[in-house]
């Protein structure tokens, strides 16, 4: 079934879901992204694991743009399983809006998340939904014998989850490992931007919700390549300076420009008094020294931070605003019923 909708709006969600029959009580979501050779045998091993398991479920595909034959896969399955659900992006947004599109359009109580890539291994599946039953909100892979680039695995890695763990206060091995179990209120309200899919966790210890991490398997990637390159490491720090930043000072970025602005013009007027000083006391002429450069600097700065705050205050309005919007836009959907 196809529904070719240009965007999709946050109320056309609502009424679909209260309107669905049968809940699964398992939302799988997948982000796809040029992995043809992986999508039959995922789906298979998916779909052994969750048939065993019992339970009600969807796999929810998210086709982020594949320039290969993923789709024309995912079609051909979506035929025979019914389970089997399709957010079919108009380009490449990313794994994060992916997984982003996976949650909104789960209808699960439990979101699981897995790699396409067949690196993660779906038979760790149950585990994962062993600890959600045991009480937990979030449960996260933990990739201990890690089959990636020796340099990844190893050294940078463990120094960014390091760094994560320390600023975020959320104590996990790998940030990074895609194989994760959320509760489905944990994760309904977070907004995900940039690289930031893999800092949920974070987001829903800080909102109160319990967390823990089991070691999950992982194989090496048989088909295609890794879509990320090292550079994703500073995207991931970056990411996390502003998930630091919007947790503490969202509602109030004047406080950070505006304290900035007011320090730097409190060093412009100390400098200008130790100038004055220096003429009268001392006899040393301004211009012999560096200081009427920085007076000027560090007033100029100090008077700009400030106008930054102000115009960072309209943003934050205009954000809470907008809200609701969507950071994707939606060509087709494969076997979600009609709104
Ligand atoms: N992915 C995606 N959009 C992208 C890049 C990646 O949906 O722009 C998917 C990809 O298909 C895979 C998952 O995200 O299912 C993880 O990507 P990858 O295996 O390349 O990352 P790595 O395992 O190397 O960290
Ligand atoms: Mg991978």
């Amino acid at each position: 079934m196809q529904n070719m909708t240009e965007a999709i709006e946050p109320n056309r969600q609502a009424p679909y879901l209260a309107a669905r029959l049968e809940c699964p009580a398992i939302s799988v979501i997948v982000p796809i992204h040029n992995e043809q050779e992986s999508v039959a045998p995922l789906c298979e091993a998916l779909f052994d694991v969750l048939d065993s398991i019992g339970r009600p479920f969807e796999v929810i595909c998210i086709n982020d743009g594949s320039t290969d034959r993923s789709i024309e896969t995912l079609r051909e399955i979506a035929k025979e399983r019914n389970e089997l659900r399709v957010v079919n992006f108009r380009r490449n947004y990313g794994q994060t809006a992916a997984m982003m599109a996976g949650i909104d359009y789960a209808s699960g109580n439990i979101i699981v998340s897995i790699d396409a890539d067949l690196q993660n291994d779906p038979r760790d599946i149950p585990a994962l939904l062993a600890k959600i039953e045991e009480g937990f909100d979030v449960v996260s892979g933990w990739r201990k014998d890690r089959q990636d680039a020796a340099i990844r695995r190893n050294f940078v890695s463990r120094v960014a989850n390091g760094v994560i763990s320390k600023i975020s206060g959320v104590q996990l091995h790998d940030f990074g490992c895609t194989l994760k179990a959320y509760r489905r209120e944990v994760v309904k309200d977070v907004r995900l931007y940039g690289e930031m899919h893999r800092f949920v966790p974070i987001y829903a210890s800080w909102m109160g919700a319990r967390v823990c991490e089991i070691p999950v398997r992982h194989h090496a990637r048989k088909f295609g390549k890794s879509k990320y390159g090292l550079e994703r490491i500073l995207k991931v720090i970056l990411d996390l300076v502003v998930v630091k930043f919007l947790d503490r000072y969202l509602v109030k970025p004047i406080y950070v420009f505006g304290g900035f602005g007011l320090l730097s013009l409190l060093i412009s007027f100390l400098l200008t008094g130790f100038m004055i000083w220096l003429k009268f006391f001392e006899g040393v002429s301004m211009i012999q020294t560096p200081l009427p450069l920085l007076t000027a600097l560090t007033f100029l700065v100090g008077v700009q931070s400030i106008l930054l705050g102000l115009i960072a205050e309209i943003l934050v309005r205009t954000y809470f605003e907008a809200r609701e919007r969507r950071a994707y836009s939606v060509r087709d959907t494969i076997n979600f019923p009609s709104a």
